[in-house]
């Protein structure tokens, strides 16, 4: 998607070898018109999956889902990182490894939000190793549900988590695909 490419050449920080810092558009501040041209691009590629819930990861995968959710006209199911006594014995569950936090967590969603009648779209703003598309693609098996595919904002294809997941046959969609960040120099997959 040309104007998200745009907006990480002009607004991007690139933080050592591997982190993409975009915290003044896509997950600090967030820039709600650049949201919405990203949502009716999630749309027009996952539309004909007839998608019935968007499934993303607290926090910064939320904002994105929302605006994204408008289109599909569906209810956004946010997966949470923190502990719950109320809600764990009534939630599916997976564990994540974050690399960007260098920890693993356990990431958690209520059995009431999704079950073997949905279709689900995940939606979140980076892919690296996978690991956060994975487990949210777990939880979804765990619900019984179908996945309808991943959307993910940036792909960084120097990391593993989009061979994997085209691997596994996922229906995966980046709006940006970031191949290289070298010498302080983006460049982009076609
Ligand atoms: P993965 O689970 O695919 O290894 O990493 C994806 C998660 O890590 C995303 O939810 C995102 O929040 C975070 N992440 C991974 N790489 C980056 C990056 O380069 N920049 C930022 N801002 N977040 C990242």
């Amino acid at each position: 998607m040309e104007l998200l490419k745009q907006r990480i050449l002009k607004d991007g920080k690139i933080i050592g070898n591997d982190i993409l810092k975009v915290d003044s558009f896509l997950n600090h501040q967030m820039d709600v018109q650049l949201f919405n041209e990203m949502g009716k691009e999630f749309y027009r590629l996952f539309a004909y999956k007839k998608i019935t819930k968007i499934l993303t990861i607290e926090s910064s995968g939320i904002g994105i889902a929302c605006i994204a959710a408008q289109y599909f006209n569906v209810p956004v199911v946010f997966a949470k990182k923190t502990e719950a006594r109320n809600l764990d014995s009534e939630a599916y569950l997976s564990e994540v490894y974050s690399f960007t936090k260098d920890k693993t967590y356990i990431i958690r969603v209520s059995k009431n939000y999704i079950n073997s009648k949905d279709t689900v779209l995940i939606i979140d703003d980076f892919l690296a190793n996978g690991k956060a598309a994975l487990g949210l693609a777990e939880i979804a098996d765990q619900a019984g549900a179908c996945l309808g595919g991943v959307g993910i904002a940036i792909e960084k294809g120097f990391q593993e988590g989009g061979k994997i997941l085209r691997e596994k046959g996922i229906n995966l969609k980046s709006l940006a695909i970031v191949n290289s960040m070298q010498d302080g120099e983006i460049s982009f997959a076609e």
